[in-house]
């Protein structure tokens, strides 16, 4: 049995990584990509150390000072992770589970879904959930973004500077920073949808356009697009941990200033949990605690194992 799995190889489960490796913990970490959302952020202006850095550079960073300490690295998704014999059991995608004493949960968060006809069809074929990645492919194309928030707004400002026109479809108003609504208004390229949804993506092959219903009068329009960028918010990816640890509403896990959650022995940190700030400043600080609490977790089971021997 490890001491440790952390799941998620994203700025909080690299440097619980580094943390749990400094203190000499035998340790697996699984996880789909290393980066995760961090690696999609086109300017990191927020780093402390950097005043300026590309996500995809930042967290290059990060793995070449996690691969120092030369723990093992495995790429797949973790499906379920389940209490057993005083310690756990954590189910892949691929290979025999992994059973360990102590668990980092630092899976972050994922893109939420329009969940319309033709999006999961046309996913990579025109449907997008990543301005920063895949903006550059639709230069001279049009194309839409789905939200009005930061994040759609952000999406839709690095848009023009590629796409020949962007329609924004927005549910109400909308609701980003005054700064960006003031740059995306001022844009000639930009036309908005609001108070609409778009209630199919159509294309066969590719996508050809979006179906668009206004919430005023219920009338519908079919905008021509070649991509689709849909920015209605983010998901806790905790799915794995459902029925064993506590989650909030939102799905978070619920874990407190130690990233202790509610079953000994589990631990949680960054995106995925109640932290309030989504950062990755937030991310690695909050990976650090696990990973020391964790350390603390074992040598006290260690410890009582020894004596009860
Ligand atoms: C477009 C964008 C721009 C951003 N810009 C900034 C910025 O400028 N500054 C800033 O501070 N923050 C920014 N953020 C927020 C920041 O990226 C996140 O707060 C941070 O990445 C959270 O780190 P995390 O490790 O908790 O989760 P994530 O970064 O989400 O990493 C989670 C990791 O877990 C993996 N994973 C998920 N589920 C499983 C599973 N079941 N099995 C195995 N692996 C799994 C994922 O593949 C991923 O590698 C931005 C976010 C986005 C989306």
């Amino acid at each position: 049995m490890r001491d440790t799995v952390i799941v998620g190889g994203g700025p909080a489960g690299m440097t619980a990584a580094v943390y749990a490796a400094r203190k000499r913990v035998d340790l697996l970490l699984i996880s789909h990509d290393l980066g995760g959302q961090a690696s999609w952020s086109w300017n990191v202006e927020n780093y402390m150390g950097f005043s300026y850095i590309k996500g995809v550079d930042l967290m290059h960073r990060f793995e070449e000072h996690m691969r120092e300490f030369g723990f093992p690295v495995e790429y797949t998704m973790v499906t379920q992770v389940e209490k057993r014999n005083g310690g756990f059991l954590v189910h892949k995608e691929k290979g025999a589970p992994e059973r360990a004493l102590s668990i980092i949960v630092a899976s972050g968060k994922s893109p939420r879904r329009l969940e319309v006809p033709g999006e999961e069809r046309l996913i990579g074929r025109g449907v997008s959930y990543c301005a920063t990645c895949d903006a550059p492919i639709f230069r001279g194309m049009d194309v839409a973004v789905v939200g009005g928030g930061n994040s759609a707004l952000s999406a839709a400002i690095q848009l023009t500077n590629y796409a020949k026109s962007i329609s924004v479809v927005s549910i109400a108003d909308w609701t980003g920073d005054p700064v960006l609504r003031d740059t995306l208004m001022s844009a000639e390229n930009v036309t908005a949808y609001k108070y609409c949804d778009v209630v199919e993506i159509t294309g066969e092959l590719l996508v050809s356009g979006i179906r668009v219903r206004s919430r005023r009068d219920g009338r519908e329009t079919i905008v021509p697009v070649k991509g689709v960028f849909v920015e209605i918010g983010q998901r806790p990816n905790s799915s794995i941990v459902r029925g064993l640890a506590d989650l909030n509403e939102a799905g978070e896990i619920i874990a407190d200033c130690s990233c202790k959650t509610n079953v000994p022995g589990l631990f949680a940190a960054g995106d995925v949990t109640t932290v309030p700030e989504k950062q990755i400043i937030v991310a690695a600080g909050e990976g650090a605690k696990a990973a020391l609490s964790a350390y603390d977790y074992i040598i006290r089971y260690r410890g009582s194992a020894q004596q009860a021997a």
